[in-house]
Parts: C-alpha cells; sequence; structure tokens
C-alpha cells in the first residue's frame, strides 16, 4: 500500500489537533518540528516520531521543521547534523527552507534569560553541581533554598554578563530559575538554565560562547520562536510540561505552543537508547553507525529496507500513550511484504557445490529466458546461461536423504529452477569423504515442461559455472538474543545478550549473471534463500558485497515458541 492510498491515520494527537482548528485556535494553521539532538544517528524510534510530526503536517496542510536540539556541543558534531538530514530525507520528508538550530537562538535565549533576571525570577547560583542536587530534596521531602537565591537583581545581572564574559570557571557558577524549592514536581525546584562550558567549540557558533542553555530552557522557547503549535514529545517530558509552561508564560513568548506527549517506541531485540547504540559502536560491536544490524536509519537502509516499509510500520504501531514494545516480526513483516511484492527474483548459491552435466556439450551454452518475478510479468524477463557446470546449494544434495527429502539424492532426479531435469549419476570426493563435486546428466526434453508421465518433485535454485559473478554474501540476524537486551532482569548488561550468530559471512558464493549489472543499494529476492541488497557502501576486495535484508518467513517465531 502507497501512502497516498492508506486512510489518514487516526490518534489521539489528531483527534486534538481537528478539536483545535474546530476551535478556531492558532488561526487555523498546524505547525510542527522533529528536534533532534545531533548526538547520533536516527534510529527507529526517531522515525515514528519523523513519521508522526512530518505526516501531521503534510495530512493538515502545515509545516515540520527540522530543528537541531544543539545545546550539548561536547556530544554532538557535524557528521551526526548531516546524518540526520540524509536520514529524514531518504525516508521521504522535506523542511523546504525550515532547517533550524537552537543554536541560533542563544542570543535571544539569553535576552530571555536577562527577562528573567530583571523579573525576579532567575538567580545566579554558586553551589556545586553536588550541592544543588543536595539542596533539590527528594520526591518524599521539599528542597532548601540556595544560599544565593535572594541576590539583588543588579547583582544577578552584573554575574551573568561576567558568566557570559567568561570570568568564571565550569562549575563555579549557574543561572538558574527562581519557582519553588519546595513543588512537588522536582523540575519546577530551581531548575538550572545556564551553564559554563569552557574550551568547547560548537559545530555551529564555535567559540563565541562559553556558557550554555540547558535543554528545557531551550526548547519550548524555541518552540515558542518558530510559532511551532502542536509540540509533540515523548513521554518522559510529560513532568516538564509545567516548567515549559511556567517560562512561556513568563516571558510572554510570542506563541505558546501545546505539548502533546506520546510513548516511546521500544522494539524488541535491540536497543534505541542513543547512550547505547554508541556504545555499540565504540566498542567495536558493530561496523558502525550504519552496520545493517543497528536499529539506525542508516542501519535499515544498507541492510535493504525500503522508506516505505519503514514509514509502513509506524503507521501500524500507531501513537498512543501507552506502553509501545514492539515485536521485530512487525518491521520484518512490513520488509517482507514491500519486497515479495517489489523485489525482483534472482538466483544466486550461498554454499556452492559444483555440478558437471556430463551429457551436455562442454563447448556449448545457451540463453534461458526466466521471469524476473512469478506473479508481476510487467517486471519481464531476463536471460539466464547454461553450461556443463553450474553450482547448486551444498543443502540441495544428501547422500542418505532424510525422510520426504525432495532434492538431489543419489540416481534421484531434481528440477533446476527454469531449466532441465538432471538425474545424479555420480559423487566425487575428497580424501576425507567430502563430496566435492557431483556428476549429473541432463534430459534435454525436460526444458521447462515435465514430459507425459513423469513428475519431478523437487525444484531448486541453481546458478552456471561459467558465467556466475563472485560474491560475498553477509547473513545478518537480529542483533540482541534477547527481546529486551536492556531490561532483561538478570543482572547482565545489554551487550552480555548479543546474538553470538547476527552476522554469518560466506565468502565464497556465486550470483547469476544478470547481477552483475545491480546497483548499489538494489534490493532482490534470492529464490529459496531471502532477500538481499546489494551494499551501497562496501566491496569485498573486487567482489560485490550483498546483504540479507530479512530471510523469507519468520524463523524466530518458531525459535521463540521453543
Ligand atoms: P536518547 O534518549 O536515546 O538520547 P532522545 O529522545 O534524547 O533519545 P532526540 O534526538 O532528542 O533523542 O530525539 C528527537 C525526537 O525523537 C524527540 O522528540 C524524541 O521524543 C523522539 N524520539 C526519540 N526516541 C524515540 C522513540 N524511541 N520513540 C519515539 N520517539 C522518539
Ligand atoms: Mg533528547
Amino acid at each position: 500500500m502507497t501512502d497516498s492510498e492508506r486512510a489518514k491515520p487516526s490518534n489521539f494527537i489528531r483527534q486534538q489537533i481537528d478539536k483545535d482548528l474546530a476551535a478556531g485556535k492558532n488561526q487555523g494553521k498546524v505547525a510542527t518540528r522533529f528536534p533532534p539532538e545531533p548526538n547520533g544517528y536516527l534510529h527507529i524510534g526517531h522515525a515514528k516520531s519523523i513519521v508522526l510530526n512530518f505526516g501531521v503536517a503534510e495530512d493538515y496542510h502545515g509545516t515540520c521543521n527540522l530543528r537541531f536540539d544543539d545545546t550539548n556541543p561536547h556530544k554532538e558534531n557535524v557528521e551526526f547534523v548531516q546524518s540526520i538530514q540524509k536520514d529524514v530525507r531518504w525516508l521521504g520528508y522535506d523542511w523546504a527552507d525550515r532547517l533550524y538550530f537552537a543554536s541560533d537562538y542563544f542570543e535571544q535565549l539569553y535576552g530571555y534569560a536577562v527577562q528573567l533576571i530583571e523579573m525576579g525570577k532567575a538567580y545566579v547560583c554558586d553551589l556545586t553541581a553536588e550541592q544543588i542536587r543536595e539542596y533539590r530534596g527528594t520526591l518524599k521531602t521539599p528542597g532548601k533554598n540556595s544560599p544565593h537565591r535572594d541576590r539583588s537583581v543588579e547583582e544577578n545581572k552584573d554575574l551573568f554578563r561576567r558568566m557570559r564574559e567568561g570570568e568564571f570557571k565550569d562549575g563555579e557558577k549557574v543561572l538558574r530559575a527562581r519557582i519553588d524549592m519546595a513543588s512537588p514536581n522536582i523540575n519546577m525546584r530551581d531548575p538550572t538554565l545556564y551553564r559554563i562550558r569552557h574550551g568547547v567549540v560548537h559545530h555551529q557558533t564555535g567559540a563565541e560562547w562559553c556558557i550554555y542553555p540547558m535543554y528545557d530552557f531551550t526548547h519550548c522557547i524555541s518552540d515558542a520562536i518558530e510559532g511551532i503549535t502542536h509540540s509533540l514529545c515523548t513521554l518522559e517530558f510529560e513532568d516538564h510540561r509545567p516548567l515549559y509552561d511556567w517560562f512561556l508564560d513568563e516571558l510572554q513568548t510570542p506563541a505558546h505552543p501545546q505539548q502533546i506527549e506520546f510513548s516511546r517506541l521500544t522494539l524488541e531485540h535491540t536497543v534505541t537508547s542513543k547512550r547505547k547504540l554508541t556504545q555499540l559502536v565504540d566498542e567495536g560491536f558493530v561496523e558502525g553507525w550504519d552496520d545493517p544490524r543497528m536499529p539506525t536509519i542508516a542501519g535499515l537502509r544498507r541492510a535493504g529496507y525500503t522508506p516505505e516499509s519503514v514509514r509502513e510500520f509506524c503507521h501500524r504501531i500507531g501513537v498512543t500513550r501507552s506502553d509501545n514494545i514492539v515485536e521485530m516480526a512487525v518491521l520484518e513483516d512490513c520488509i517482507r511484504t514491500d519486497l515479495n511484492e517489489n523485489a525482483q527474483r534472482r538466483m544466486a548459491v550461498l554454499h556452492p557445490l559444483k555440478v558437471v552435466i556430463t551429457t551436455y556439450d562442454s563447448d556449448k551454452s545457451e540463453v534461458l529466458s526466466v521471469a524476473n518475478h512469478p506473479q508481476k510479468e510487467e517486471l519481464g524477463k531476463r536471460d539466464i546461461p547454461f553450461s556443463n557446470e553450474i553450482y547448486i546449494d551444498r543443502s540441495d544434495f544428501e547422500e542418505v536423504p532424510p525422510k520426504k527429502y525432495k532434492r538431489l539424492i543419489p540416481d534421484g532426479e531434481v528440477r533446476l529452477r527454469g531449466s532441465y531435469v538432471i538425474r545424479c549419476d555420480e559423487i566425487i570426493k575428497d580424501g576425507h569423504g567430502n563430496v566435492i563435486e557431483l556428476r549429473c546428466s541432463h534430459d534435454p526434453e525436460t526444458l521447462g515442461k515435465n514430459p507425459e508421465g513423469r513428475k519431478v518433485k523437487g525444484v531448486i535454485h541453481w546458478v552456471d559455472a561459467k558465467s556466475a559473478v563472485e560474491a560475498e554474501v553477509r547473513l545478518y540476524d537480529r542483533l540482541f538474543s534477547h527481546p529486551t537486551p536492556d531490561n532483561s532482569k538478570d543482572g547482565k548488561e545489554f551487550t552480555d545478550h548479543i546474538n553470538p550468530d547476527s552476522l554469518r559471512t560466506l565468502t565464497q558464493c556465486y550470483v547469476e549473471s544478470a547481477l552483475g549489472q545491480a546497483k548499489p543499494g538494489e534490493r532482490f529476492q534470492f529464490e529459496r534463500e531471502g532477500y538481499f541488497c546489494l551494499d551501497p557502501m562496501h566491496q569485498a576486495g573486487n567482489k560485490p558485497v550483498y546483504n540479507r535484508t530479512v530471510t523469507l518467513r519468520d524463523t524466530w517465531a518458531k525459535i521463540e515458541k521453543d
């Protein structure tokens, strides 16, 4: 299903927007934003937020800004800024000329902070971070006022200016809001607004500032400056909403966005905390942020996911306020359905066993024409060469076959997909008894049809040895064996749950010659093996690399039942 065919989603956020529009709020406008912090690559959880924010803007003929929440320069960098833009675009969304950085507003934010000081609503505090924590109190006990809480407006203004001018060391002073140290909501107990950070070079503002605004202060004011009507965020910010409302009301900002919270996506068999994803990259558990096992957008892209399949996933999981723990099978089903419909079929032999067709002239070869898709004639046909040497998969031959085995056995017959029926006449073994080659004969009467009265049940895939392309195939699987690796309740680290078989690399595979023209990132069904994507980034020496996107069926459903 394409997005335009799909009925517009309905959820509690869209219902609220409908109500607001009906009540004539915001002059009938809808303005949202997607506000990532550039301290990592985007992941599948972000995709949920992107599809929600950009999707709402599209459906209500509104706007969605891309705004970097860049108040934490030592964890942020330009690589992340760029990858985030690339990934949002890849998902199919466009922010037009509305690319913003919270750091664009640093001067304005400074002005708002001074305004709070002038209103007696903010003060410079000399307590250490440790002391501030002690003074804050707990959920059960109220906090204590800072001894610096009653500094005069003039003194506060002077100290804050000198903080900006670099007179004080990191941690020596902070600017705090002056709200209520006894508030039952800890976020309201005189939160820090500004801290001193010397020696960091900010990716946007360079060395211009040595004081940086805190996220809570910055985020709501940035939304207000941009005229966001609906500020959609995840549930952990619900308790921050009173603080945001306090800032916006006290400062009389040009707009007062309405914050609506929804639940975070948790996907089984993976993690989506950026801190943990960073750890996987930094400690070498994966190849990088775009490793196909990562739940990042870049990883999904390299694995072979389509933007449509990721959007479809976001539609299927919906938006609610209740726990959103989703099985990996849901995501996999989205890409499987997409590729079953849209990916062309090819043949690839992953564990090659050589077969010599003794009855086929060794100087001869012919070209067979095979459909690219079993149901979609419009996808046409391709040429597949056939000659006296082919490869089949090792698992398609058994010397001592188990019951009901329908593939090749000694003196048995099997059909080569799109080609002839062959019979196994002779087995060649090495000195250790391993089968290294089969000698077979073919029946020239069987090309594309079964002769009268003879039914050959088994059909196997194969490639022509002389024209095949050598390839490396990477069989990716779930990165974690445990469904909730960062909440396993067994006292183990999440990295202890890494699936040891999450990557199997097959270095000597053969793919049919038509794949010589495959484009980087192109996706195929390798018949009987799964869906694969030509790695857009990597080659193994001069061999192309194919990443497995997903298996043909949900093989984990069975494992998890057992
Ligand atoms: P982390 O806590 O891992 O650092 P974050 O939420 O701080 O993630 P941001 O870059 O601040 O990461 O996120 C940008 C937006 O994406 C936010 O509005 C956030 O609510 C949303 N988002 C992040 N993770 C998820 C998730 N798992 N499900 C839904 N939305 C998410
Ligand atoms: Mg964040």
